[in-house]
């Protein structure tokens, strides 16, 4: 899969790939991902990217030319899908994640100041993206967000260690508690059942306690999930 990001500011973003599931990923050639200087695609002596707003008003606007010439170089095609981050997007979730793991070629493109020309949205952009309902300064946060959640769930992305299956929104579910040694700490002990090496009792359990948890902290969860009548009768019984 290959990723390009459109930015003024790279280096916000470069640190964040070099680690990690990402940055094997890339080692991997499972993923490419390349940064892009919006500066690159100015033509003027000074590298202009942005100018006031027509209207007035505080702030500056990412002007069309340079976001028109980079997204064009970068997929002359246009196969690819235009992510414009925002936070007037539809709202990021692990199904999106999962959904754009399967596109070969996303290419992302991070806002500033008071965001981008509306004719970039427009005629280029195929999908806007929020990560949540609030203002952050510029869209390269979001991107890294849009990067680590698509590239963990890369086919053999993740090592056995790192299993995706489990993780919380995988299966409409948080996520049970988890435990490692020692079995005592701070007179805080284990749940003997993980202790009792009965695999078969040992998923019973983290399954129930991934229902408790998604009853208790996302009840909205469970209304995607066709559960069955051991989870109806374990919920009842944990009211
Ligand atoms: N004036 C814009 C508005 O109210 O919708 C906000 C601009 S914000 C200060 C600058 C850039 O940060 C945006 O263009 C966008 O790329 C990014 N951004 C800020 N918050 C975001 C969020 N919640 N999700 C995705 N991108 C966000």
């Amino acid at each position: 899969m290959r990723i390009d990001i459109i930015t003024i500011f790279p280096e916000v973003i470069l640190p964040v790939l070099q680690a990690g599931i990402l940055k094997r990923a890339q080692a991997r050639d499972i993923l490419t991902v390349n940064v892009h200087n919006l500066r690159d695609f100015t033509t003027d002596r000074h590298q202009s990217v942005d100018d006031y707003p027509y209207g007035g008003g505080a702030g500056m606007i990412l002007k069309p030319e340079p976001l028109f010439a980079a997204i064009r170089a970068l997929h002359p095609a246009s196969t690819a899908r235009v992510v414009y981050l925002t936070p007037q997007g539809t709202p990021f979730n692990q199904s999106f994640a999962e959904a754009f793991s399967l596109e070969s070629h996303l290419i992302l493109i991070c806002g500033r100041y008071k965001g981008i020309d509306e004719r970039v949205r427009t005629k280029l952009v195929t999908d806007e993206i929020s990560i949540g309902d609030y203002v952050l300064s510029g869209g390269e946060i979001p991107a890294l967000v849009l990067v680590d959640a698509i590239g963990r769930v890369l086919p053999h992305a993740l090592g056995n260690y790192e299993s995706a299956q489990e993780d919380s929104f995988s299966q409409d579910l948080l996520d049970c508690p988890h435990y490692t040694r020692p079995a005592e700490f701070e007179g805080m002990k284990v749940p003997d059942i993980l202790l009792s090496g009965h695999h078969k009792k040992i998923t019973d359990w983290q399954h129930e306690q991934s229902l408790r948890r998604t009853a208790e902290r996302r009840p909205d969860l469970l209304k995607n999930i066709e559960l069955s009548t051991e989870d109806i009768a374990y919920l009842k019984n944990n009211e």
